[in-house]
């Protein structure tokens, strides 16, 4: 065989209209959105599986708004809920999979994985396109794009551009931030790799590496419950008080150091109740909290928060508290986090999702445009994934009428709304417009009254009935003044806002905790409509429905149409909060 020399490296070009880099919950909403809405989009993401934080690497529970009836809905809800059909003991490889078919095979979706964005080319104040080194194809992936989305957490795209961003935790006085230290210093949240643990039936041993700490007591450990059935280890955290980009290599060798320790004090140094089990699973790639966040036209403060965050251009919702955690993280001696109390729900505005400066960037996830204060609040993931949802909704908007992302804002802020209510985002206060078609047509129902079917309220609410109660057999029929063209069914089920979330384990007993389908959810069901002559004709059937927002294509002519009940996942009766009609 004679040598050949090696041909240079690879290129591989891309042209879409929105380009999404990173694939935490954030990005890959943020995709999912302007995909279904007609976009070509291009996500590159550095790591072989989707999720960020929430994925097999990383392995956190996805948290959002506590508090009755504020459960996330949209892409971030349907993803949970095939999570519950699919993934009755939450593998994590089942939970990837089911992140990856959502975007690898959404139609108009180019999925980069691998690759690793760290170049761009601008025009002026425009990102004209971006470039990323594919670890696994030794190939440069460039995609040019007219719109795009930093969706990466650590803002890869602020010191390629020269976006304008902030570090560190502002002084009380900048913001009137009452939870804000008094002088504005460079400290975050610093990164965690986790621990799990499995339940075995015999003890198991286990030998600690020899260059992991050792902590003998109890003491060593303040503050740290190390009860390894309920906990994920969240505390093992380090790097608030350095650089939380530059410096993870070294924190995260820390952070190994810590862990190993941590399981062999369960294991061996006192007894924990930890005999039979052994480690399962131990990160090697550290949890980002807190890093780069964009300067937008707005910045979302915490007395923002504390006021409900009632802005007229809000365009998705939080509701943990203010988390802010220690920038010591491990090695403060206190409790490692204070919860300050927030509202839940609070609005988070639409000007705090795009650059100031840069001008076809968004951002969407835990860099978006808040104060340190704020954003210990608005980073937990089912938040970041409806900003994302918000973002990539906004990028459609945008790709349709050649927009930049702050004429959105000036230009289209209430059909971004409309939009995003209309895919089943919850945006408080707010309530979904009614198609013309629906809102004028006659209403019956064999049971009950079904006029909430029609209230533009999808979810529950304590001061009044949002929904229709039926029980299998049961149906609600629209009849039109004259036959009329039916291209759309839009109907919300009822997938128990208020059920207990998260199914992904931390732990693995003996005998897991199983989840599934939520018994209110309706499982079958059909759609009939009547032509001229009054008699039906079904012309959509389901029998194993696991979502709770359907859109149903037709294309009829119909004098009346209705929506038959036929099973449900275990309820005796079922609640349905809308039906729509739609030309
Ligand atoms: C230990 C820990 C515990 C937490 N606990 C919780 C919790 O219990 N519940 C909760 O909801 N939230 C929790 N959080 C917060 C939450 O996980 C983050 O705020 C959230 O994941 C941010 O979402 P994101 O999509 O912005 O970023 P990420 O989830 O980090 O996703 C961004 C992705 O972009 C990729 N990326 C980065 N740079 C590039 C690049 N140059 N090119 C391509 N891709 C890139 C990254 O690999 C990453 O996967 C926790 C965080 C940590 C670290």
């Amino acid at each position: 065989m004679t040598a050949i020399p090696a041909q240079g490296l690879r290129t591989q070009t891309h042209a879409v209209d929105f380009c999404v880099i990173g694939g935490g919950l954030a990005g890959m909403s943020a995709a999912i959105a302007a995909a279904r809405h007609g976009v070509r989009v291009a996500l590159m993401h550095d790591r072989p599986v989707l999720g960020g934080n929430a994925s097999s690497e990383i392995r956190m529970w996805i948290c959002g708004a506590h508090g009755k009836n504020n459960l996330e809905t949209g892409i971030i809800e349907e993803i949970r809920l095939a999570n519950r059909y699919r993934n009755s003991t939450g593998n994590w490889s089942v939970w990837d999979s089911i992140l990856y078919e959502k975007v690898r095979f959404e139609p108009n979706i180019t999925l980069l994985l691998n690759c690793s964005c760290n170049a761009v080319e601008m025009a002026g104040t425009r990102i004209g396109a971006v470039k990323g080194w594919q670890l696994t194809t030794q190939t440069w992936q460039v995609v040019k794009a007219r719109l795009f989305a930093d969706c990466s957490g650590d803002s890869i795209l602020a010191p390629l551009t020269g976006a304008e961003i902030r570090w560190g935790r502002e002084a009380r006085d900048e913001f009137k931030e009452d939870i804000a230290p008094p002088v504005a210093d460079r400290k975050t949240m610093g990164m965690s790799c986790l621990i799990q643990a499995r339940e075995t039936d015999r003890p198991q041993p286990f030998v600690p590496p020899a260059w992991a700490y050792h902590y003998a007591r109890d003491d060593a450990l303040p503050h740290r419950g190390h009860n390894f059935r309920n906990s994920n280890f969240w505390w093992i955290e380090v790097g608030g008080e350095q650089d939380a980009i530059h410096d993870t290599e070294q924190l995260r060798d820390e952070l190994l150091k810590i862990a190993f320790g941590v399981w062999d004090h369960i294991k061996n140094q006192g007894d924990h109740g930890a005999q039979n089990w052994a480690l399962e699973w131990v990160g090697f790639l550290p949890g980002k909290r807190e890093s780069r966040r964009y300067v937008g036209d707005h910045i979302l403060t915490q007395n923002e928060i504390r006021a409900e965050g009632r802005f007229d251009d809000l365009v998705a919702y939080g509701g943990w508290p203010m988390d802010d955690h220690h920038p010591a993280g491990f090695y403060h001696p206190g409790e490692p986090t204070t919860f300050h109390p927030a509202p839940s729900p609070f609005g988070i505005p639409y000007r705090a999702l795009y650059s100031r400066n840069i001008s076809n960037l968004w951002c969407a996830g835990r860099n978006i445009s808040t104060t340190h204060a704020a954003m210990s609040s608005t980073r937990v993931m089912a938040t970041c994934a409806t900003l994302g949802q918000a973002v990539g909704t906004a990028a459609a908007i945008a790709a349709r009428d050649g927009l930049t992302p702050r004429e959105v804002y000036k230009q289209r802020i209430c059909e971004l709304q409309r939009r995003l209510m209309d895919d089943d985002c919850y945006l408080p206060g707010l309530l979904r417009e009614i198609p013309g078609l629906t809102r004028n047509a006659k209403l019956i129902a064999s049971t009950g009254d079904p006029e909430p079917l029609r209230n533009g309220w999808d979810r529950p609410a304590d001061d009044k009935e949002t929904s229709w109660i039926a029980a299998p057999g049961d149906w609600a029929t629209y009849t039109f003044d004259q036959p009329v063209k039916l291209r759309r069914i839009r109907l919300v089920f009822d997938s128990d806002l208020n059920r207990q979330e998260p199914v992904m384990p931390c732990a693995y007993p003996l005998l897991p905790v199983l989840h599934a389908v939520p018994p209110t959810l309706v499982k079958g069901f059909h759609i009939d409509i009547a032509r001229q002559d009054g008699a039906w004709e079904t012309v959509f059937t389901e029998t194993c429905n696991i979502q709770r927002l359907r859109q149903i294509s037709l294309d009829v002519m119909a004098h009346a149409c209705r929506c038959v009940v036929d099973t449900t996942w275990g309820n005796a009766k079922v609640r349905l909060f809308a039906f729509d009609a739609g030309g």
